[in-house]
Formats: structure tokens, C-alpha cells, sequence
């Protein structure tokens, strides 16, 4: 009796490894190309995290011109949920990271080197797990959970290391005879590694971002294949990442600590093992200390959050960019128009202690993100996130399209576009005062700012309306009547002739200024004034102003 018949007992169906070493022949891809992927478990919560790693994924691929895939990992189906591929599909679609092999539905796939979910590649594990028993390299383990747990139970109280290893791998002393004796019996089994590590060494491995890291060598007799016949994910790993022909495997480093383990068995398949790059997750600033982005307690770690406030993915993509590569910074800096694409992304120059994550600084890159959009845009994509979110204001914009079109367009298309809208939930904030129906509703105080006084606001508004405003008049004559009408109200006409002469003046141009935006917008702050009045017209001004000097008789 020797190892292969052992093999063959326990999988008398499984094939040859030749078989699939020759399905999934080495990639023909140009030297240097690299070959990644993203490999999720279907648990639901889509955490932006999985999102930066299909990003950091796709665009290292690309700029190679190598593959980007992606593979399911469903081995262990407890955790699965129903659906839950498809969302994670959905948002590397959605983003415009798109695999170019994997999962494209719940059931399809597209590529040469599938099934691209694991739960279809059971034989294929089966027959490596065959070949490593075969080999002397795996056995299998006869000891039910409650002996495990009574190992470790001593273990603990003993003080010492847990697991299945060295004395306590009661199963790897059987001999092959007694192992085929109690299968024939019909003992249950799984299938475990016989690992050739020793505590005592050590190993040295370079990983693309952590740098140099030394782990004491593996020695743990792991569970390969489990009693539902699946593999472990470390198994898996080994098994898929080499027949998918993956070069550069992309995770995140809570699996640093497992690479002398996939080292091991890499090595005892005989198989070259890939590259690693191990992520360091996204972390936030809590109170001066830095924490992992948390599922629980950070709405922003959902990638559904940032389709719910409408930040554009656009921005969400080129803040990814910019927390993943520090040089992403002045790379825009020095070329504000060029596409990410062009951006060349480096893995060793990523964080090894974890990114911040900042929703202000994301939000900023969102504001200039959004600048850069047209009037129509703009339309379009406030719509397309109204529709689902506001409807209100989606049937706003689409009865009023020509008339939104010119509110959207103020201080847009020129050199220093608005930056005042970081998503789509802003705009409705942002425009209401342009529209009547809305501007009625607005029941907040006027915020006149110095000149406060009753009087001295009516005469500014009937002056300037019935005597200054004209329609037809450029920007600079506009600005110029102003000036004007300051002067007869008895205002400072220059905001540096009122500083030099402290005491002469209570007010200049620049408050009267305010006078008028606070009567027309019930804001301090708006987009340009000239174009504001523009789009209302003088008879929404008029009535403006008269509503604004009633109210102040109440
Ligand atoms: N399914 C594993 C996870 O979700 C994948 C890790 C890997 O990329 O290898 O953590």
C-alpha cells in the first residue's frame, strides 16, 4: 500500500493534474505584463476597501498590458448571501473597473481560465488535493471537532501555540494502511497539509509594499479540503491564482501573515509562486487617532454611500488615486486636464501603515471634479441621482430644462468655474433661490450683514430698482451703477477709499452689494450676482425686493 493508492481511495474520480496544467496554459501576454485580480467572498456589504483594491488592481493590469479578473470566492457558504455577487459586479462596473475575465452575473462568466467561482471548481481542487496525497504531501484527518477542540483546550492551558501541528498532528503518524482501514470503515475525513515547516526557521519575504518581512516558517498541517468537500481559501488560493496565471496577487495584508503558509504550498505543488502586494486597509482620523474604516460605524465605508449622496464616481476614483499614490497629487497638480488613465500608479509607493481616508479632502476633489462638468452635465447627473433620491427636484429640473440649464451654467465653462457642488445632494441647496416655487417656501430670516438698518435697506432696493437696474447692461456698467448708487446713499464707492478714511463712512460698495444679494437670495454667499439677476429678470427682482421690504415690516 503506498500514497497513491491512498489517493485514489479517497478520489477515485479526480484527474490527472495534467490535464488542467495543460487547460490553462501559461498567458500570452507581453513581457512584463501583469496579471491581477480581485477575488471577494459574496458577503453582502460592498466596503470601499474592495473597491480601492479593484482600482489599485485594474489600473496596475492595464498600465501593463496585462489582465485584470475577477473571481468569487463562495467556498465557505455559510457567509454567503443571496445576490451578493452581483453587487460587487455591479460597483466595479458602476466605477469603471470592469475585470477583464471573471463573473459577469450571478451565473456568467467571460475568459479562458473559469469556472471563476469556486464553488464550480471542486474537482479541480480535488485533484491537486489528490496529487499532494499522492506525493506524500496531504493526508487525511479521521479527528472529529470535539478532538480538535479538546487539543486546543489543552493547548491553552498548557500555555503553548495552538493548531494541528507536530505532536499534536495525531493524524499525519498514521501509517497508509490504517488511514485506507478507516476510510473503508467509513470514518468521516477532510484533507490536510503535511507541512514540511519548523517553527524554529525562519523565512524572508519580500512583499511589493511592506517591504522585507521575516515570519518563522509554517508548520501547521491546515485543513486543505473540508468536509463539504471544498477548499480552505488557502488551498484555493494556491490552486486558482496559479492556474489563472495570476503574477501579482493583490490583497489585503490581513493575509500577510499567512505567506509562509501559501509559500509552503506553492512550493510543495510545485508550482512558481506569484508576487504579492499586501494592502494596508483604509484607515480615518478619529480624535487624533488613526482607526480602520469601519463597516459599522463609518457610513462612508459602504461604496453604496457615495451613490446615495451623489458624489460622482469620477471623484471617488481620483481620490482613491490620490490616497493610494502620494506623487498622484502633483502628478494633477502639474496636468489638471489629463485623464487618470495616464496616471501611472506604483505599488511600492503605496502606504504600508494604511491610507487616510478624508471626506472633506474627498469632497474637495469632488467640488473641482464637478467644475469641470458643463452646464449639462450637470443636469444630466442631478437628474440621474434625483430620479432615485429627490424626486422634487428631479421634476424641477425637467420642467424647467432651458431655465435650469442657464442656473447650472452660472460661472461655468470659464477659466475659474462655481466650486460650490461637491455632490448631488448640494444642488438642490445650492439653486432653490432661482426658482420661485422654491424661493417662496424658504421661510429663513434675511442675513443682512452691517447695513441691517430698515430704512436704510428699502431705499437701497427701490433706488437701485427703479433708478439703476437696466437689463441690458453690460457686467462692468452693472457694477459701475452699484458703485453709483452707493455713492448716492452716501456709501463709500470703493472699498479702499472707505479703509482710508475710518470714521467718514458706515458702509461701502461691497455692503450695499450684499444688501442686494441678501433681498434677492436670502444668502450671503452666491454665484456671480450679475448673472444671477440675469437669469430671474427684472420683474422676479422687483418682486423680490418688495417681498424682502415687507418682511421687514412685519
Ligand atoms: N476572499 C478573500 C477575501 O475576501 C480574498 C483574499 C485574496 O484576495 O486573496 O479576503
Amino acid at each position: 500500500m503506498n500514497y497513491k493508492d491512498l489517493a485514489d481511495l479517497m478520489f477515485p474520480d479526480a484527474k490527472e493534474i495534467s490535464y488542467y496544467e495543460e487547460k490553462y496554459p501559461e498567458r500570452n501576454l507581453k513581457e512584463g505584463a501583469i496579471v491581477t485580480r480581485i477575488a471577494p467572498s459574496p458577503t453582502g456589504f460592498i466596503h470601499i476597501g474592495g473597491l480601492y483594491q479593484g482600482l489599485i488592481a485594474k489600473k496596475v493590469a492595464n498600465q501593463t498590458e496585462g489582465v485584470f479578473f475577477i473571481r468569487i470566492e463562495d467556498t465557505d457558504q455559510k457567509r454567503e448571501v443571496e445576490n451578493g455577487v452581483i453587487g460587487i459586479i455591479q460597483a466595479l462596473n458602476d466605477f469603471g473597473f470592469e475585470p477583464d475575465e471573471g463573473m459577469t452575473s450571478e451565473t456568467e462568466e467571460k475568459g479562458k481560465y473559469g469556472p471563476y467561482k469556486q464553488s464550480l471548481r471542486k474537482e479541480i481542487y480535488q485533484a491537486y488535493a489528490k496529487y499532494l496525497i499522492s506525493q506524500g504531501k496531504a493526508y487525511p484527518c479521521f479527528c472529529s471537532p470535539e478532538e480538535i477542540e479538546e487539543i486546543r483546550t489543552k493547548q491553552e492551558s498548557a500555555k503553548i501555540r495552538p493548531g494541528y501541528y507536530g505532536v499534536w498532528a495525531k493524524c499525519r503518524k498514521l501509517t497508509v494502511e490504517e488511514m485506507m482501514e478507516k476510510i473503508k470503515a467509513g470514518e468521516k475525513w477532510i484533507v490536510r497539509f503535511k507541512s514540511p515547516g519548523r517553527e524554529d526557521r525562519k523565512i524572508k519575504h519580500k512583499d511589493i509594499i511592506k517591504g522585507n518581512v521575516e515570519f518563522p516558517e509554517n508548520d501547521q498541517d491546515i485543513v486543505i479540503i473540508k468536509a463539504d468537500g471544498l477548499p480552505t481559501y488557502h488551498f484555493a488560493h494556491a490552486v486558482d491564482d496559479h492556474l489563472m496565471r495570476t503574477t501579482h496577487v493583490i490583497r489585503g495584508d490581513e493575509w500577510l501573515s499567512s505567506v509562509p503558509l501559501h509559500l509552503q504550498l506553492f512550493q510543495e505543488l510545485g508550482f512558481k509562486a506569484p508576487k504579492y502586494a499586501h494592502i494596508a486597509p483604509i484607515m480615518k482620523n478619529e480624535d487624533g487617532n488613526k482607526r480602520k474604516l469601519s463597516k459599522r460605524k463609518d457610513p462612508e465605508a459602504a461604496v453604496s454611500y457615495y451613490e446615495e449622496e451623489g458624489i460622482p464616481k469620477e471623484a471617488v476614483t481620483e481620490y482613491l488615486l490620490n490616497i493610494a499614490n502620494s506623487t498622484f497629487e502633483n502628478w494633477r497638480r502639474a496636468n489638471p486636464d489629463k485623464k487618470i488613465e495616464e496616471f501611472e500608479l506604483q505599488l511600492n509607493k503605496m502606504s504600508v501603515s494604511g491610507a487616510l481616508f478624508d471626506m472633506v479632502k474627498l469632497l474637495d476633489v469632488s467640488k473641482i471634479t464637478i467644475s469641470k462638468m458643463t452646464a449639462e452635465e450637470v443636469y444630466k447627473n442631478t437628474i440621474k441621482w434625483a430620479e432615485k433620491h429627490n424626486e422634487k427636484l428631479s421634476s424641477l429640473l425637467k420642467n424647467n430644462k432651458e431655465y435650469s440649464l442657464k442656473v447650472l451654467g452660472i460661472e461655468r465653462g470659464n477659466k475659474k468655474p462655481r466650486k460650490d457642488i461637491g455632490k448631488w445632494s448640494d444642488v438642490e441647496e445650492n439653486i432653490s433661490y432661482m426658482y420661485e416655487e422654491l424661493f417662496e417656501k424658504d421661510k429663513s430670516e434675511y442675513p443682512y450683514q452691517v447695513i441691517k438698518d430698515k430704512d436704510a435697506i428699502s431705499k437701497i432696493l427701490n433706488t437701485y430698482i427703479s433708478k439703476y437696474y437696466n437689463e441690458n447692461d453690460d457686467k462692468q456698467t452693472w457694477f459701475d451703477k452699484i458703485k453709483e448708487l452707493s455713492g448716492e446713499m452716501g456709501y463709500a464707492k470703493e472699498v479702499k477709499e472707505f479703509k482710508e478714511n475710518p470714521g467718514k463712512y458706515v458702509a461701502h460698495v461691497g455692503d450695499v452689494s450684499t444688501v442686494l444679494r441678501v433681498a434677492l437670495t436670502k444668502r450671503t454667499n452666491t454665484p456671480d450676482m450679475y448673472e444671477i439677476m440675469q437669469i430671474l429678470g427684472k420683474d422676479t427682482i422687483e418682486r423680490r425686493f418688495k417681498k424682502a421690504i415687507s418682511e421687514m415690516e412685519k
